[in-house]
């Protein structure tokens, strides 16, 4: 028996995105990159510290990861959610990437994620990932 596997809209769109950003995680480490918000205003924007994070991530370190980057957790879990999801709908056939992505648009989740990065962003000008290197 042959198996198909079919992603629909939703799920080809977060595929993409995924793709892009492990693209992108690769490419920082080939091209130097300085954080155009530290470079204008001297300061850690709420991404700042990613790379090095999800490097420690890499690693299993994942107390190193927090510390670089708080969001380096959430975002390793997020998308490894929508990772499973599109997994999920090549392999049932069903929209689960759309109903995850539903859910993460929601108001309450857009508050707390808004949250995160400014709590992120404090974390960042206090303790972040240019204190530890
Ligand atoms: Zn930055």
């Amino acid at each position: 028996m042959k198996t198909r596997f079919k992603l629909d809209t939703s799920a080809k769109k977060a595929l993409t995105a995924l793709l892009l950003g492990l693209f992108l995680f690769v490419l920082s480490y080939a091209v130097p990159f300085r954080c155009l918000f530290l470079s204008l205003f001297h300061a850690e924007c709420p991404g700042c510290g990613l790379t090095r994070a999800f490097h420690e991530i890499l690693h299993l370190h994942f107390a190193t990861a927090a510390r670089y980057n708080l969001l380096a957790l959430p975002l390793l879990f997020g998308m490894a959610a929508v990772a499973l999801c599109v997994l999920a709908d090549a392999i049932t056939h069903k929209d689960w990437t759309g109903r995850l992505l539903r859910a993460l648009s929601s108001k309450p989740v857009l508050a707390l994620m808004v949250l995160l990065l400014v709590l992120s962003e404090v974390y960042n000008l206090t303790h972040g990932a240019r204190f530890l290197s």
